[in-house]
């Protein structure tokens, strides 16, 4: 049923409520391929948690996370015309220029996966972003379903941008100041674990100016999507588990 509705018109409470009733019915892999094809985008200045959350979604829904840092940050560490185009402006905080950015999503929104939804981390970052993403997805009848901002305290941000550190193997996102990870070095996941790594850009320096660029060019999109309807905030500061199960409430997923 969901999935002719994806076809037609109808009024997003309907299919919500029909998401609702029918997700008993099916294991989470048929939930995933059928029913949720949410697109979804997580707003919120750096170090507020959407990476950390972005991968907990995609093992929920099935969809991947498509975070601009980390395809910059791909194409910066392989060379690729964009990267090297990409970096200067990585390195002091200020945002890559719209054109690169929106050259690597588009061909990122192509691929077959994303067919299924996706949770975009870190785009848009401006207004401009957020136009011809809005004009990209009309030109395919296939508009966003939410938008979340996670609201964090700028003390609270610096603290864990400190404290961040990734698996250079397989990505997971970690905080030596987590109480379920203190202090950690390793991945847990990986055999043999990596040493886990820390963002260049993640220093006292650049994470001033990135605020600063978030205050600037990002925070206008908070009134533009909520202008649409498509804004749902969250307290984001508490633990992992906590932010994640506001996350879900926020998306009416079931936990
Ligand atoms: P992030 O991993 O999201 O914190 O992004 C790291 C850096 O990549 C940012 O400080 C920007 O230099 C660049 N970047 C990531 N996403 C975007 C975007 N949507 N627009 C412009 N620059 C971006």
């Amino acid at each position: 049923m969901l999935r002719l509705l994806q076809w037609v018109e109808v009024p997003t409470a309907f299919k919500d409520n029909l998401k609702l009733k029918q997700t008993s019915a099916f294991d989470r892999l048929a939930r995933a391929r059928y029913l949720w094809r949410m697109r979804i985008v997580l707003l919120g200045a750096p170090g507020s948690g959407k990476g950390t959350q972005a991968q907990r979604l995609v093992t929920r829904l099935g969809v991947p996370q498509i975070s601009t840092g980390d395809l910059l940050r791909s194409a910066v560490a392989r060379g690729t015309g964009y990267g090297l185009r990409a970096k200067a402006a990585m390195e002091i905080g200020q945002l890559v220029v719209d054109e690169i950015v929106l050259g690597i999503i588009r061909e990122r929104l192509a691929e077959s996966d994303a067919a299924l939804g996706y949770v975009l981390d870190g785009f848009p970052r401006n207004l401009a972003q957020a136009e011809a993403l809005a004009s990209m997805l009309a030109s395919i009848k296939q508009p966003l379903d939410a938008v979340v901002l996670f609201e964090v305290d700028y003390g609270e941000i610096a603290r864990r941008i400190a404290g961040r550190r990734t698996c250079p193997k397989c990505g997971t996102i970690y905080n030596v100041h987590d109480a379920a990870t203190p202090g950690i070095t390793h991945c847990k996941t990986c055999v043999p674990p990596p040493l886990l790594t820390q963002r260049p850009d993640d220093n006292e320096q650049t994470v001033t100016k990135r605020l600063a660029v978030y205050d600037e060019q990002t925070k206008p999109l908070i009134a533009h999507y909520r202008a649409q309807g498509l804004l749902r905030t969250i307290n984001a500061q508490g633990s992992v588990d906590d932010v994640t199960a506001r996350l879900l409430q926020a998306l009416k997923i079931k936990g």
